[in-house]
């Protein structure tokens, strides 16, 4: 079978490349192992233009937050589903040099992500808000367990889908041609999260394990906001049922969730919000972050048909479908890939495992 493209990984990456090509009316086959997923499948998919503790703005949240919208609000018209859902997150104050911080804030430069400012409590019933809170907009969240069914339904429809583990010894990289069982296609993309680490072709890129666990706890009441301090707590396709998150361990590959990680989880939360909860289930993950906290997106310095698509991080709800349509315009010979997030920024590395270089 000849394809235009063979993409390894569907997760939150491999899953708007796969659209972003198709879109675009190239063919391509993809391979993955859903049951291995510990990142996408368990990602709460919280997007907030705003960063917590230095008070800043997402990086380039004005260009991929909309991107994003429209991006996700386009598959949920052609898969006929819904998992994009805009929804203002809710900050408690803690003290009243952060309500004038804040206040400042809302009227500088955040003022275009701030609803609005309370100064007294807004959401009392709920959550431990004496002195107020601030309600963020253009943010909310993404149901990626939805997002990636209906993806994977659709990819399986077209014939263009195999559950299986793609063994690189098996994998046939020629000049202009990729070989993997039947399959021929023109390039590769490699949309394989954490597990890069052991891709022997892209194993040199800095893109280290960021661990991560969540509790998904039932309520009595359904949210209709999200909130946010020190947890987030973000609902699900069950209203009264929520994801609290998240840990992060830099550096941290364990496959487990943990005491101390249900311990943090349930002191944080304890301390946001009033009503009672049970603890339903708990999940770990491991993000592939990136130090400079951009994507990673090119290819290989010898085989220019071999790609990378990887390095999401932290926000992979809001960094994928801008960053898989740069690709996908890449590989089409209809774009650039931007600096900023190209692998070329890494070349030294490369260089260092003894490779010689001529990316
Ligand atoms: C606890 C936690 C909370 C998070 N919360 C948020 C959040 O609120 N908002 C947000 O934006 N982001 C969040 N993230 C980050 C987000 O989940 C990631 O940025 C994103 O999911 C990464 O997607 P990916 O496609 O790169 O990798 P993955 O989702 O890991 O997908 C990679 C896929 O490739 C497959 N694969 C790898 N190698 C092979 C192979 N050789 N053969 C076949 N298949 C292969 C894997 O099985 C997997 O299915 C969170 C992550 C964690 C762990």
């Amino acid at each position: 079978m000849k394809v235009d493209s063979i993409i390894v990984g569907q997760g939150l990456a491999g899953s708007c490349l796969a659209l972003a090509l198709a879109h675009r009316g190239k063919t391509f086959m993809v391979f993955d192992e859903p049951a291995k997923n510990h990142t996408t499948a368990v990602a709460p998919g919280l997007f907030n233009p705003i960063i917590g503790k230095g008070l800043t703005k997402t990086w380039m949240a004005e260009t991929t937050f909309p991107f994003a919208e429209k991006f996700y609000q386009g598959i949920e018209r052609q898969l006929g589903c819904r998992f994009y859902h805009p929804m203002p997150i809710y900050r408690p104050f803690i003290s009243v040099e952060e309500q004038n911080e804040w206040m400042a804030l809302s009227e500088g430069r955040l003022k275009s992500f701030i609803e609005k400012t309370y100064t007294s409590p807004a959401f009392g019933n709920f959550v431990n808000d004496p002195l107020g809170g601030i309600l963020v907009k253009k943010s909310g969240y993404v149901n990626t367990v939805t997002l990636m069914s209906s993806v994977v339904g659709w990819l399986k429809k077209n014939g263009q889908y195999r559950e299986s583990h793609v063994d690189f010894d098996r994998l046939k990289i020629e000049s202009g041609n990729v070989l993997y069982e039947d399959v021929e296609a023109k390039d590769i993309i490699f949309c394989d999260g954490v597990r890069v680490k052991k891709n022997p072709f892209f194993s040199w890129v800095y893109i280290n394990c960021l661990k991560g666990e969540t509790l998904t706890i039932q309520l009595t009441n359904p949210l209709n906001v999200i909130f946010n301090r020190g947890v987030y707590l973000v609902p699900t396709a069950n209203p009264l049922v929520c994801l609290v998150g998240a840990t992060y361990k830099p550096n941290d590959a364990t496959e487990n969730f943990t005491p101390e990680g249900e311990q943090e989880l349930r002191e944080k939360l304890d301390a946001l919000i009033k009503i009672p909860y049970t603890v339903e289930d708990r999940h770990w993950g491991i993000r592939p972050a990136v130090p400079d906290r951009r994507p990673v997106l090119g290819h290989h310095p010898l085989y220019k048909n071999v790609f990378l698509l990887n390095g999401m991080g932290t926000k992979g709800v809001t960094l994928a479908p801008y960053f898989a349509t740069s690709l996908a315009a890449r590989l089409d010979q209809a774009g650039e890939i931007p600096d900023e997030v190209n692998i070329k920024r890494f070349k030294s590395l490369y260089s260092k495992f003894g490779f010689s270089s001529n990316v």
